[in-house]
């Protein structure tokens, strides 16, 4: 993840009408006419599906379980195992699982002395009631910044992936849905210089959303949920202005109807945020990114630093975050659904 310093001032003057936007948006944005003949009949309305269970403190104690296992960055023997264990989990979960394996031209650093990098992101599908049935697509990087092998990344890096397997128990457990679902970890999100610059990030995501076209599965892809940070013990997601307007609108929605409305960032505090939702928003798919980057305070103290550790974080929020995701994705659902009618 990155974001840009400076608040976004081109949008700021629109605030007040964004920010009528979201007053008024505690349903999805209206659906096209269905065609032209009034008289037709329309399609029965498409209902909730069955609300989906995320067990926070599940989610915390496997964090620090991730934790243990120490530096995670792309090619490192932990990282094999983490997705090794993943794996495992998801295919007794029921998921059919898939690894995208590539290698990828990276910039020469002390991680990365050969110029080039294995990348292998974990694909976990759990089938809809039709072959086209409309998916919904969740993510989040499973690697870990190269800092040395001090950097562990409670939050930045580990907090995704526990939220991610936690949301996979949660679908499994109440299978068969509306939609097609898949889980997504993916490999290479953080630069490989210390600084984020050009195309040196994002790798995993990038394919992935090129596999999608190269598969013929994008047009089934209504939307794409990206998990980032998502444990910092002072939890507010931040109102990010590259993601999609409906979908952000669903999750602050969520957030409110849980009571959980100081936990997401207002439209004041808008920003941008690079992230893996932009490799799918750049492909023209549908894409949010829920994370906190404020990691520690507005000058994010503990982000790509040793001090991001378990104390940072905590299962209140792993609760918190997973209470606003998953009532943010059961409207995410049946959106998608009306959408692909
Ligand atoms: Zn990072």
């Amino acid at each position: 993840m990155h974001p840009l310093h400076q608040p976004l001032q081109p949008l700021a003057a629109l605030g007040g009408i964004l920010l009528m936007g979201i007053l008024g948006a505690c349903a999805p944005e209206p659906q096209p006419a269905q065609g032209p003949s009034s008289t037709s009949p329309s399609p029965p309305p498409v209902v909730l599906g069955a609300p989906i269970p995320f067990d926070g403190a599940r989610a915390y104690a496997q964090l620090a379980a991730v934790v243990a296992l120490g530096p995670r960055h792309p090619g490192s023997p932990a990282l094999a195992n983490l997705l090794e264990t993943l794996e495992e989990e998801l295919i007794s979960l029921g998921f059919k699982t898939r690894r995208e394996t590539f290698s990828a031209k990276v910039p020469v650093t002390q991680a990365t002395p050969s110029g080039e990098q294995i990348y292998t992101n974990l694909v976990a599908d759990l089938a809809g009631p039709s072959k086209d049935s409309p998916m919904v697509l969740v993510g989040g990087h499973i690697d870990t910044k190269f800092l040395g092998e001090s950097f562990i990344g409670a939050n930045d890096g580990g907090s995704s992936t526990v939220a991610l397997i936690e949301l996979a128990r949660g679908l499994a457990q109440t299978h068969p849905r509306n939609a097609a679902w898949r889980v997504v970890f993916f490999d290479g999100e953080e630069a490989v210089n210390f600084s984020w610059a050009g195309k040196e990030n994002t790798y995993g995501s990038r394919r992935h959303a090129r596999e999608l076209y190269k598969r013929g599965e994008a047009k089934r892809v209504g939307a794409v949920v990206v998990v980032d940070m998502v444990a910092d013990r002072d939890l507010v997601l931040t109102w990010d202005d590259y993601s999609t307007k409906w979908l952000r609108n669903i999750f602050w929605t969520a957030a409110k109807d849980e009571g959980l409305g100081k936990h997401v960032a207002t439209a004041r505090q808008r920003t941008l945020v690079k992230d893996d939702h932009l490799s799918f928003l750049d492909l023209g798919i549908h894409a949010v990114d829920l994370i906190d980057l404020e990691y520690g305070g507005p000058l994010r103290p503990w982000w790509h630093t040793d001090e991001d550790t378990m104390d940072k974080t905590s299962a209140a929020s792993l609760k918190v975050f997973g209470r606003i995701l998953t009532k943010g994705l059961l409207e995410v659902e049946a959106e998608v659904l009306r959408r692909q009618r």
